[in-house]
């Protein structure tokens, strides 16, 4: 599937919720769900946008494309990951938003090195983290528990690098990951808990998707 270009605010609005897609943007006035929150388009005022009743299908789409624009996902990419989690022990559901929360652009917008999942993405793909020593430039590289993320000493020089212990001190990573500021670095110390990903994400509507 192509790649998604038009504004992501949309995506938020045709939603009908905030998906937090623009980093610290999202907690401001200027939020695009907060000043228009009804869904894009010519109608998008006078209607819900969405039919009365939806179909099953449709609900179990939604759910899943949600899913896919929450973590930035391209759709080859995630049923490539969907594969995976049924392919593993446990609840397919539950094994899918791991492999996603685990990706390493994740982890570090997790880590507080981002402000959003897009942005951890670019500087990801930029190079500026190595994972365990190693150059890593894929942001869907899966991190393991115990692995370590550093930002590049060739970036510590980067504007962006050189403020950031500043930024990141007003994001709090979640529990399952420790990060020292001091060394711009984390590790991931073990899997997340369903309770510690998003409670708005419905993986068993994704799960009846791939089923049918
Ligand atoms: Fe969604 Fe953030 Fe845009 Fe608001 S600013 S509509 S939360 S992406």
């Amino acid at each position: 599937m192509a790649r998604y270009t038009d504004a992501v605010c949309r995506l938020c609005r045709r939603e009908g919720e905030k998906l937090f897609l623009k980093g610290s943007r999202c907690f401001t006035p200027k939020c695009a769900f907060e000043k228009r929150g009804y869904p894009p388009g010519m109608h998008g005022k006078t209607s819900s946008g969405r039919p009365d009743r939806e179909s099953d299908y449709a609900k179990q789409l939604r759910a899943k494309q949600k899913v896919r624009r929450v973590y930035g996902i391209y759709e080859h990419q995630f049923r490539r990951f969907y594969s995976q989690a049924v392919a593993m022990r446990g609840l397919t559901g539950f094994n899918l938003l791991q492999i996603l929360e685990t990706n390493l652009g994740n982890v570090v917008y997790r880590l507080g090195f981002a402000a959003s999942r897009a942005q951890a993405r670019i500087l990801v793909g930029h190079g500026h983290f190595l994972l365990n020593g190693q150059r890593a430039d894929i942001h869907s590289m899966s991190v393991k528990v115990d692995d370590v993320i550093t930002v590049a000493e060739t970036s510590k020089d980067n504007v962006y690098f050189k403020n950031l212990r500043e930024e990141a001190e007003g994001r709090t990573p979640p529990t399952w990951l420790a990060r020292d500021l001091n060394n711009l670095s984390g590790r991931m110390l073990r899997l997340p808990e369903r309770s510690e990903i998003d409670g708005n994400l419905n993986e068993q509507l994704v799960v009846e998707y791939y089923s049918r």
